[in-house]
């Protein structure tokens, strides 16, 4: 029989925003030693925009941009979303492209005009060892210092242009960083992101260890990690790319608005998308079980 206090606190929860999937998850996560954030619709709202474009000479913004956008048009990432998006606003005609492809966290190839064409961020350059012209390389130090994501249009072994795409931070994610300190556990971002963007976010957030430029499948390694380090890990995401951190860990908490694999691989949901509901979910946890013991 499940105990009175466990369906309460359920109950409880559900009025709150959170939804228990597995009750193991809400018995457990009062003993956790370390809260790990997705950064990317996480912390942050993931709802991009395109605030920034440059091209080498004798490539102009709207082909660039149109290109990219043409590249892009077969993926669901929050980059390609805001690339089309933008193309859109701006009226721009998007070139023919075919055969897309993505690449797990990195970007997007596809053929134009008989040639391979790329759109992604660093791992990308990294895979097609492909160098910044200084010009480009510039535009980028600046962008990530504010925190902006930088992606690379790529063709013919050439970097021709780079986009910048602001994200927002949501405005609970300092808060919820302070309280989980004061509760006395340690918070940490895991991200795919670029480690100039992933730094200016812990710093800002106050968060103590970060992971930056982390392909999907190493985030749950990065959770193993942890936990062969004898810490009990809660793992706190959205994305496709999340869903095998948040079974791996202790308990898996998917934000809400995140994707339906992330919701489905996680034993809490935070139905309105508030990190600081993880506090409440932690609260919520050690006061039910030590009523019950
Ligand atoms: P996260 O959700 O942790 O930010 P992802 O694995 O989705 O990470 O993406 C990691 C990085 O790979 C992005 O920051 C970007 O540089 C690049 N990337 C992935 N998919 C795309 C895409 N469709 N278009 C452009 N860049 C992409
Ligand atoms: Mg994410």
């Amino acid at each position: 029989a499940v105990p009175l206090v466990v369906t309460i606190t359920t109950t409880l929860g559900a009025r709150n925003g959170i939804l228990i999937r597995d009750r193991l998850a809400l018995e457990i996560v009062r003993q956790v030693d370390v809260v790990v954030f997705d950064k990317t619709g996480t912390l942050t709202e993931g709802r991009f925009g395109i605030v920034g474009i440059k091209t080498v000479a004798g490539m102009d913004e709207a082909s660039a941009l149109a290109l990219a956008a043409a590249i892009e048009s077969d993926s669901e990432h929050l980059i390609a979303q805001a690339l089309r998006h933008t193309a859109h606003q701006r009226g721009l005609i998007l070139p023919k492209i075919s055969s897309f492809e993505a690449i797990k966290g990195r970007g997007v190839r596809a053929l134009y005009d008989g040639k391979e064409v790329y759109v992604g961020g660093p791992r990308l350059l990294e895979m097609l060892h492909l160098d910044l012209p200084e010009e480009i390389a510039a535009f980028t130090r600046a962008e990530e210092a504010k925190a902006r994501t930088v992606v690379y249009l790529c063709a013919d072994s050439q970097v021709w242009a780079a986009f910048a795409v602001a994200d927002t931070l949501r405005p609970q994610s300092r808060e919820a960083v302070q309280r989980l300190h004061q509760m006395g556990i340690e918070v940490a971002m895991l991200t795919g992101d670029s480690l100039a963007v992933a730094k200016a976010v812990a710093e800002d957030l106050g968060i103590d260890r970060f992971y930056a430029e982390v392909l999907p499948e190493d985030k749950e390694r990065k959770i193993a990690e942890l936990q062969s380090q004898g810490k009990r890990v809660a793992m706190v995401g959205d994305g496709v790319n999340d869903a095998p951190a948040l079974v791996r860990a202790d308990v898996g908490i998917a934000i809400g608005a995140g994707t339906d694999v992330a919701i489905e691989s996680a034993g809490i949901i935070l139905i309105h998308s508030n990190p600081l509901d993880v506090v409440s979910v932690i609260t919520l946890s050690r006061a039910s079980y030590r009523k019950m013991i």
